[in-house]
């Protein structure tokens, strides 16, 4: 199997991010860069993916400009461990800076609350709250020196982030209280009051809330970290008789590598000799180990159980299905569904609206506030720069959608962006092709009925000598046929395929029509003799095909394309997720029916040709319903298109995961009620994310500016403000995490 995908991301490592808002500061600096052609940042993630032709180093340039840092990442072991080890640092200093700020606050707090502090007044009051300070303020460059030079540089842009809030509400907090200390006449006595410990907890709050949403991160992203996890770092090189272990990066095309039992597979190849069961769960989803000899396909990251083989590579780097799956769930994770646009719109001009309110906050207090009014401005003011946190408005949409991709890859689905998986969540009605789809898709000759005047090897001979020119499965099941009836074949003249009916041509002389009832009722051949015959066949779901020679009726082919075996379990299940569900085919209307009436669909459409396929998803789409599509990707490319969502099976050798917007690795409908299931539950882990998000900010910001306080005397207190600032993302990202033990088959497997 390949995916095919335009040519390969740049992805770049971004760090300095600390909210919603800088998302959209680097995707406008990457995307004024000449010859971007699309720029994604996946903010759960700190990274960005640049399609276009264009230097790193020139991206780089433009990141730095916006205020930013920049890597470049080629995703190499190395530096794969390297980013991990770096995350860990990060992690590990985030919780320092906690316990440093965190050491200073409690005890303060502590002794606040106690009442043990000295009043500014008392004899050695001031001594006490100078030193109190200056420890405070070596807390708050040590803790929280990085909100202050985040700040810096935004400001140095002209823009503002999180870090502006935060750093403007600490610092002002902090000189507020220097100055009561230092010069206590210049303020009113009633406001004399320091809020060093104030500015400290908030400062150990927001880094402990980084911390942990730091972790949960991690936890969100396994996924890629798992898919990465499956490529083995070296493999066995066969040379002659000579075998060595090289570093997987210098495997080349056609080496041959040794796989021994319990080892993954390292690249993807045919094996040539030796035998063995491979397990290939890892990448379809699919639980049974598949028996592989030599001549199979195998694929890199699959793992090998009991025997032992020796295969030849045919793709290797960043062309295996391993890697292109990676890039597909990379490119799906940093993708947003239409649902995360009023949040984006909102988180962009949500800093400065803040900093507005903030303002105007302190405005009204001023003017109109009780006394203390210096006080009651400033923490006010400070509580309101405080709470508002853009982050969990941020983080959102991308943190589910990237958990909920991931949680996909792992039953084998390939999600392409975030609109399909948003429409995979709302579809009202799936449309499936039978053949293929369904069925097997390997249909086999079960009988033959000669007309009067012809022999059956005769119409075999000819039947098969006309299809060889033909593409269509049922052709191979006749060539089979008469290959094991040992019937040599004369070749075929002007072949002609008529797209949804059949095929004609010359063959030994004469004119060969093999196809459907309206092939030749269209050609003016009477069919009816076969007619009884043809239903009887038809109604145990097997394919007549009927044959014609130099304009009469010869015989009828019967041809059985039985249901997959797993496929009324599947079929059932979608209806039970509230599916309406559609038999679409091209075939024998009795066919069809029998083949719906095994797997439990109720609604077919039958001998519909493939433009009338499109037509039929345009017609239910007109009606109301939002139609998935699943086909085969090739034939039924135009009606995939048009559906809301369209799913390809990855039964075959390609997956054309550019023609569909769910590919499903393995080739079974499972998948699809998979995939839909999935799709409702990151979809509804969206909306609780989102809905959380927008409450908190719109309840917590007014609530910080005092809006109960004229009725009720209820005034928040700024380290709360702090704590709940600090929890509001970790809610976010931990409520993700819950899709990870999500199960779509409803227990766990
Ligand atoms: P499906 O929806 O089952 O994939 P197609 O559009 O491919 O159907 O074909 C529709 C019908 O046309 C088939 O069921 C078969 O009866 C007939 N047909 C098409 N091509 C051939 C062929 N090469 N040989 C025999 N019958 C054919
Ligand atoms: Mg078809």
């Amino acid at each position: 199997m390949t995916v095919t995908s335009d040519a390969k991301p740049l992805r770049l490592a971004i760090t300095g991010m600390s909210c919603a808002g800088c998302v959209a500061a680097v995707e406008t600096a990457l995307s004024g860069v000449a010859g971007v052609a699309k720029a994604q940042v996946n903010f759960a993630e700190r990274t960005a993916q640049v399609m276009g032709d264009v230097a790193a180093a020139t991206l780089i340039d433009a990141v730095r400009a916006a205020g930013y840092e920049a890597a470049e990442l080629r995703d190499t072991h190395a530096e794969a461990e390297e980013r991990e080890a770096a995350e860990q640092a990060h992690y590990r200093r985030l919780v320092r800076n906690t316990l440093i700020a965190g050491l200073l606050a409690a005890p303060l707090m502590i002794a606040e609350m106690a009442g043990w502090l000295p009043a500014l007044t008392a004899p050695n009051g001031p001594r006490f709250w100078i030193a109190t300070g200056l420890l405070t303020l070596a807390a708050m460059v040590y803790s929280g020196g990085h909100f202050f030079i985040g700040a810096w540089r935004q400001f140095r842009h002209h823009t503002a982030n999180m870090d502006t809030l935060i750093a403007l509400g600490t610092g002002a907090a902090w000189l507020y209280s220097m100055l009561v200390t230092l010069f206590p006449a210049s303020v009113p006595s009633l406001a004399r009051h320091a809020y060093f410990e104030a500015a400290v907890t908030i400062i150990a709050l927001i880094n402990l809330g980084s911390a942990l949403e730091s972790r949960a991160r991690g936890k969100a992203s396994a996924a890629i970290q798992r898919l990465l996890g499956l490529q083995p770092k070296t493999a066995r090189v066969v040379e002659g008789d000579l075998e060595r272990d090289v570093p997987i990066e210098s495997i080349g095309i056609a080496m041959l590598i040794r796989v021994r039992p319990g080892e993954k597979i390292p690249v993807d190849g045919e094996i040539t000799s030796g035998q063995s069961l491979v397990d290939e769960a890892m990448l379809t989803g699919e639980a049974l180990p598949v028996t592989k000899r030599e001549g199979d396909p195998v694929t890199g990251g699959t793992v090998n159980q009991t025997g032992t083989f020796v295969f030849r590579a045919r793709r290797v780097g960043s062309d295996t299905v391993l890697a292109q799956i990676i890039a597909s769930v990379r490119q799906a994770q940093s993708s947003k569904p239409p649902i995360a646009r009023l949040a984006d719109r909102v988180a962009a001009i949500f800093v400065p609206s803040v900093l507005i309110i903030a303002v105007l906050t302190a405005l009204v207090w001023f003017n109109f506030g009780p006394e203390p009014r210096l006080s009651y401005m400033l923490v006010t003011t400070l509580t309101v720069l405080i709470i508002a946190c853009p982050c969990a408005l941020g983080l959102a949409t991308p943190i589910s959608i990237m958990v909920g991709v991931g949680k996909a890859a792992e039953y084998g689905i390939l999600i392409r962006d975030g609109a399909a998986l948003q429409r995979a969540g709302q579809l009202t009605t799936v449309v499936l092709d039978k053949t293929g789809t369904v069925t097997i898709g390997r249909p086999t000759v079960t009988a033959i009925v000669a007309a009067p005047g012809f022999e059956e090897t005769e119409i075999f001979r000819l039947a098969a000598g006309l299809e060889a020119g033909s593409e269509h499965p049922l052709a191979r099941a006749i060539l089979d046929a008469a290959g094991e009836r040992g019937l040599t074949l004369s070749p075929v003249a002007q072949f002609q395929a008529i797209t949804g009916q059949g095929a004609v041509g010359q063959v030994e002389n004469r004119t060969l029509m093999v196809g459907n009832r309206r092939l030749l009722a269209e050609r003016s051949i009477d069919t009816t003799p076969l007619h009884t015959e043809a239903e009887r066949w038809a109604a145990q779901g097997q394919t007549p095909v009927f044959v014609a020679v130099d304009g009469a009726l010869a015989g009828l082919i019967m041809v059985a394309d039985p249901p997959k075996p797993d496929a009324a379990a599947a079929i059932a299940r979608l209806r039970a997720l509230g599916l309406r569900l559609v038999l679409l085919t091209g075939d024998h209307a009795a066919t069809a029916h029998a083949i719906a009436a095994q797997v439990g669909i109720d609604e077919v459409f039958a001998e519909v040709s493939p433009t009338d396929k499109a037509k039929l998803i345009v017609d239910l789409q007109a009606d109301g319903a939002v139609v998935g599509m699943v086909g085969d990707g090739i034939n039924d490319a135009p009606a995939l298109a048009q559906a809301d969502v369209g799913f390809a099976m990855g039964t075959g050798t390609d997956i054309a995961i550019e023609s569909a917007g769910i590919t499903v690795v393995r080739g079974s409908l499972h998948g699809i009620a998979d995939a839909v299931a999935i799709s409702r539950a990151t979809l509804s882990n969206i909306r609780q994310n989102l809905v959380g998000a927008f409450l908190y900010n719109i309840l917590g910001i007014p609530l910080a500016a005092g809006a109960l306080y004229p009725a009720t005397g209820l005034l928040l207190n700024p380290m709360l403000a702090g704590a709940a600032m600090a929890l509001s993302s970790f809610t976010v990202v931990s409520n993700a995490n819950r899709l990870r033990s999500f199960h779509p088959r409803g227990t766990p497997t």
